[in-house]
């Protein structure tokens, strides 16, 4: 692979050249959500310029257009992920939005008292409380793959989970808070050897890993597009033709119907079926622009360059006088998260940013994980291919000084 030119593809994020508190700004909150090149800002520039109109459900001219536009973001969606059929996309309002409707569609129909749901000790809550919300509903239980001090799943425990009892497991692929690649490949096969579904939380995944969902064979996978260099307010979820078929419909609404009569009404086929409702068209069509933009970028060149950003900064990171990481797993991706002696993250998170240094401090969204390790939060510095070794350089300088103001 070409290597990739990071001076270039900085200048494509109009939002990274600017001064912070008078220093340049180092944006390391990519867990949080990512910044827009340029082509995605004009995308939607130009749809609200050119052809905003509603989709589905005019014969004029916009109208087409705009439904083009949105179907064909559909498209690039599926081509990403290799979804077998693009009627397998369907647009939610993020990761969050995603796992609500499955979650509440399984409480609905496939869930009982004696039944559980299966999730991991790292979730983000968005991943926790939908589920304790369609166990509470249903009479389910809710079970918790433990880790270990690595922040890494315990396999073992997880395979002796697997019941009969088990009606679903909902995994996150990458964590937002430890940057833990978990094995999901060993998670799906591991289910699916006793026809339990499974859901893959791909918020954290999606922007820096390859996901072929006819390899991988989840039953559902979602993740955001604020998070993968679009706009917020537009998500997807995957879903097997077999398992969205079967789930019943999340919102009612228009769209998402074939008649109604008010004694009955049919619901549409896939994908509309799920999308009640004016869907984010504006949203829809920037996140196809940033998946185009990424691979004319070259997918393999940004992988290979967020690997080794990450490899620097743990390396770098390590080598701090009381440093530790909270979660150091063998396969890591994105996010790092760490405490600097008795510091505490918002100081150090203040200090920084005083630095022009973007980090997230607190519990991130996963307040159990906070408490399996007994801290209130962290500091977490999220990588993605627009940052540089430069960067990494001032958050370890950065992070140095602050230790010296504050101890
Ligand atoms: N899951 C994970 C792993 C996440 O990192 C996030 C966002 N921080 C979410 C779910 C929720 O995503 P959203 O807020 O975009 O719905």
């Amino acid at each position: 692979t070409t290597a990739l030119d990071v001076a270039a593809v900085r200048k494509d994020f109009p939002i990274l050249q600017q001064q912070v508190h008078g220093k340049t700004l180092v944006y390391l909150d990519n867990g949080a959500t990512t910044q827009k090149p340029k082509v995605v800002i004009d995308t939607i520039e130009r749809y609200y310029e050119t052809y905003n109109s509603n989709v589905h459900r005019g014969v004029h001219h916009l109208s087409q257009v705009a439904t083009d536009a949105y179907e064909k973001a559909r498209q690039t969606v599926a081509g990403y992920i290799n979804a077998p059929n693009a009627n397998q996309v369907i647009f939610t309002k993020g990761t969050t939005d995603g796992i609500n409707l499955v979650a509440n569609a399984m409480s609905r129909r496939f869930l009982k008292k004696g039944d559980s749901v299966i999730i991991s000790a790292m979730e983000h809550h968005s991943n926790i409380v939908p589920w304790q919300m369609a166990c509470e509903d249903s009479g389910a239980t809710l079970k918790v793959i433990p880790i270990n001090d690595k922040g890494e799943l315990l396999m073992d425990a997880y395979e002796a989970m697997l019941d009969d009892t088990v009606k679903i497991v909902a995994v996150t692929y990458v964590s937002n808070t430890m940057g833990t690649i978990n094995p999901v490949e060993d998670i799906i096969t591991l289910a699916h050897a006793r026809n339990i579904p499974v859901l893959i939380d791909a918020a954290q995944a999606i922007q820096h890993l390859t996901i072929d969902v006819q390899a991988l064979q989840p039953d559902f996978l979602v993740f955001s597009g604020h998070k993968i260099y679009a706009p917020t307010g537009i998500g997807v979820l995957y879903g097997t033709s077999e398992w969205l078929n079967k789930l019943p419909p999340y919102q009612g609404g228009g769209d998402m119907i074939k008649t109604v009569t008010f004694e009955k009404t049919i619901y549409n086929e896939l994908p509309y079926k799920f999308e009640a409702g004016t869907p984010n068209i504006a949203g829809a069509i920037g996140l196809g622009a940033a998946i185009e933009y990424l691979q004319q970028t070259g997918i393999p060149a940004i992988q290979q360059w967020e690997e080794e950003l990450t490899a620097y900064a743990v390396d770098q990171l390590r080598q701090i006088d009381g440093l530790r990481f909270i979660g150091d797993a063998a396969h890591r991706s994105g996010a790092i998260s760490f405490l600097v002696h008795n510091i505490h993250p918002f100081d150090m998170g203040e200090l920084l940013d005083q630095q022009g240094i973007a980090v997230r401090t607190g519990h991130h969204c996963t307040e159990p994980l906070m408490d399996r390790f007994q801290i209130p939060g962290t500091v977490r510095a999220s990588l993605t291919f627009y940052n540089t070794m430069e960067e990494i350089d001032k958050l370890v300088a950065g992070v140095k000084r602050a230790s010296k103001m504050l101890l």
